[in-house]
């Protein structure tokens, strides 16, 4: 049986911690803060890259993993821990997006059901948008998932595995000989030895990785998304609809989260009266019914970016015993299970569920 810290408890450090439990090890969790508190919760938990044929192949074998696994997982999680992380397959609605034929082509490759409507067809069977889209491509398959739920499943999962997720733990050094990474120490002066570490730092990965003697970390960068939050009666919106990058997404409980921003701000988790107004346009155009609604809540998160979107899963080359799951951009939440799933299988050195070598860390 192996010891294992990882880094990180987002969803990437809270499911690689499952998964490897799971199979086996002994697993410590060291988060800075509290857990699922940063990107993981602020994220909208579509499970799909946003327009998935515009994503390189890498990116597309891992979401389609991971979305075959997300409704075997979430019945897990709830039969384990009673809490419902609420995978609701209502499909994804995309409006004049200028590449349909390339959408097309993948759906064909992917083997995925794309439903195409012109502007009549659209008016027709979806009478709640508004008269000006001129297509949509509709993706039945496409589900969300209510991440914060997710998050909380994930930690009542740990708990029953007798994972230890330690709050409030900084790690802010590390020492070992040569090639071997000895222990972390965390910013209250506890240190933790294992066989091996992980880190899930997510947008702080890259820091991490410096800190931890990584002669060229993966460059993982902070991107700003801007999430709103209104409140409409359940069941006003059949599907997700997103157009121009924009997306809007109903919870069962009638809440509609509207996102998201792009934002190049580093480190910055503030929000923005610009992105408010932006926001609240998009909404009103992705759903007339959200035009005279005010949001109740506003938020920003940091997406781990990666150079297209690519993470880095795998070792690390200098040490033999750090490894990385980390960059999942726009997309961590979908990519989470397959991600866990492949650091998991290369960390216990079984064959791996996917080629491991677009992830590599060079
Ligand atoms: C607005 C928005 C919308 C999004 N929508 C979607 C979506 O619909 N679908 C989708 O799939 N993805 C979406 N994403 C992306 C997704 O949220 C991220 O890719 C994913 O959450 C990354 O997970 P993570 O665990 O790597 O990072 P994080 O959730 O950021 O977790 C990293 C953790 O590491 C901890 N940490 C950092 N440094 C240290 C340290 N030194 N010591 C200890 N702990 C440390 C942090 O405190 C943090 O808890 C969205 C993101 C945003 C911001």
């Amino acid at each position: 049986m192996s010891d294992v810290v990882i880094v990180g408890a987002g969803v990437m450090g809270l499911m690689t911690a499952r998964m490897l439990a799971l199979s086996g090890c002994r697993v410590t969790v060291l988060e800075r803060g509290e857990p699922g508190r940063e990107a993981s919760w602020a994220g909208g938990g579509i499970v799909s890259p946003l327009y998935p044929w515009r994503y390189p192949a890498a990116v597309t074998a891992l979401a389609q993993q991971a979305r075959q696994a997300y409704p075997v997982l979430v019945q897990e999680l709830l039969d384990e821990t009673g809490i419902d992380a609420e995978l609701v397959a209502c499909g994804m609605l995309m409006l004049d997006a200028d590449d349909a034929r390339d959408a097309l082509a993948w759906a064909d490759a992917q083997k995925e059901l794309v439903l195409r409507y012109d502007s009549s067809s659209l008016r027709q069977r979806m009478p709640w948008l508004s008269s000006h889209w001129h297509e949509g491509l509709l993706m039945p398959g496409i589900a969300h998932v209510r991440n914060p739920r997710l998050l909380q499943a994930l930690q009542a999962s740990l708990r029953r595995l007798k994972v230890d997720v330690i709050t409030q733990a900084e790690v802010v050094s590390a020492s070992g000989t040569g090639s071997t990474l000895g222990s972390l120490t965390t910013s209250d002066g506890r240190k933790f030895s294992a066989d091996h570490f992980v880190v899930c730092g997510g947008a702080w990965s890259r820091g991490l990785l410096e800190l931890l003697e990584m002669a060229s970390p993966p460059s993982v960068r902070p991107v700003r998304g801007q999430m709103l939050l209104y409140r409409l009666p359940p069941g006003t919106l059949p599907c997700m609809v997103m157009a121009d990058g924009r997306y809007v997404i109903q919870r069962r409980d009638g809440h509609v989260l509207c996102g998201s921003t792009l934002e190049e701000t580093g480190f910055d988790k503030g929000i923005t009266d610009a992105a408010r107004e932006s926001l609240m346009a998009s909404a009103a155009r992705l759903l007339p019914a959200l035009a005279n609604e005010q949001p109740v809540a506003q938020w920003a998160g940091l997406r781990p970016g990666s150079p297209n979107g690519i993470p880095f899963i795998g070792r690390v080359p200098e040490k033999d015993n750090l490894w990385v799951n980390a960059g999942h951009y726009r997309n961590g939440l979908v990519l989470a299970p397959a991600s866990a799933c492949l650091l998991t299988n290369l960390l216990r050195g079984e064959q791996p569920s996917l080629d491991p070598l677009p992830y590599q860390c060079l």
